[in-house]
């Protein structure tokens, strides 16, 4: 498997002029920074099903037993357009080896979370995801994705980086091999970055690789990795942060001196106040588990992530 983060973009955020009106709408974050570490694939899921440039505008639109994608003047329904073109599509993407995909925000086909659902009532619009986005969701539940707009948030980029780095590392780990050793050790490395998401989740986690020898490989790994994503998917928080942190700091109890441990701990509350980047103790952690040879702590990718990963979710 090649070292290529791949990433799923909606076309017109990527720059390319798809948008019903021939326009695009490039994200900068998306263009000028995340672009230096991964590799986008771009798709446009309007112009892909069939409709061109320029074309009508299309809505969703709560028909009762389905949602239909409709023109928003003439009334012609497309959604089956989209759907049979959204079968064919769907099963491909899992051949790009895609980490994850970033979508446009309230747009009918490639909303996230805030595109407009019509009432055939007369009742306000609802906010759902788009409809290509729907189908890839039910298709694709463990791929992380995203909305252009919320990798402005800090907390939520830092979210969604993270889990398309786990989903490459568990795409490598699944192709190698299934052996149950083999996800102890990936379970192992991840310990401290889960703690961080989703405490409960660690430890559901913990005690399903505890009665691994009741389940085959095959059922252990999904479930695995169903319930590492529902967990890493979970916000983390300076607090959650910081309580790994000081999880961390246990490990030189016998180490570090009186004043070793209060520079630690001034700099672990600083960042959960918001004063410093997590780097920071991150960096001196990372100093005293080399120095007092701590082999557990030198493996956990939350203080050793890969370089790049390390430099997007330092980026402010
Ligand atoms: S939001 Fe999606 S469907 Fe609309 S132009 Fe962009 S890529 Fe195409």
């Amino acid at each position: 498997m090649p070292e290529t983060i791949r990433i799923g973009v909606s076309a017109c955020l990527a720059g390319e002029k798809v948008r019903w009106n021939g326009t695009n709408d490039r994200d900068p974050y998306l263009a000028e920074i995340l672009a230096k570490h991964v590799e986008y694939v771009p798709l446009c899921p309007e112009i892909a099903c069939g409709l061109g440039i320029p074309r009508e505008k299309i809505r969703q639109v709560d028909c009762g037993e389905d949602i239909r994608l409709i023109g928003y003047e003439s009334g012609d329904d497309l959604t089956e357009k989209m759907t049979q073109w959204t079968k064919r599509i769907l099963p491909g993407l899992e051949e790009e080896g895609l980490c994850g995909f970033i979508l446009k925000s309230r747009s009918p086909s490639c909303a996230l979370l805030h595109g407009k659902i019509y009432s055939t009532k007369g009742k306000q619009p609802r906010q759902s995801s788009g409809f290509f986005t729907r189908q890839m969701m039910n298709y694709y539940p463990l791929l992380p994705m995203e909305a252009s707009e919320r990798l402005q948030n800090p907390i939520l980029r830092e979210n969604f980086i993270r889990r398309v780095f786990v989903l490459k590392r568990w795409r490598k780990l699944i192709e190698k091999d299934l052996r149950i050793g083999s996800l102890v050790d990936f379970h192992t490395r991840h310990k401290m970055m889960i703690r961080a998401h989703d405490l409960r989740g660690y430890r559901e986690l913990g005690k399903l690789l505890g009665e691994s020898s009741i389940f085959n490989a095959n059922e252990i790994f999904d479930t695995y990795a169903t319930m590492l994503f529902r967990s890493l998917s979970l916000k983390t928080t300076p607090k959650k942060n910081a309580d790994v942190l000081m999880h961390a700091m246990g490990f030189f109890k016998k180490q570090l001196d009186a004043s070793d441990k209060q520079e630690l701990l001034k700099m672990i509350n600083d960042y959960k106040n918001s004063k410093i980047p997590l780097l920071m103790p991150i960096t001196l952690l990372n100093h005293y588990a080399k120095k007092y040879q701590k082999p557990y702590l030198t493996q956990q990718y939350f203080l050793n992530p890969h370089p790049s990963e390390l430099k997007l979710l330092n980026h402010v």
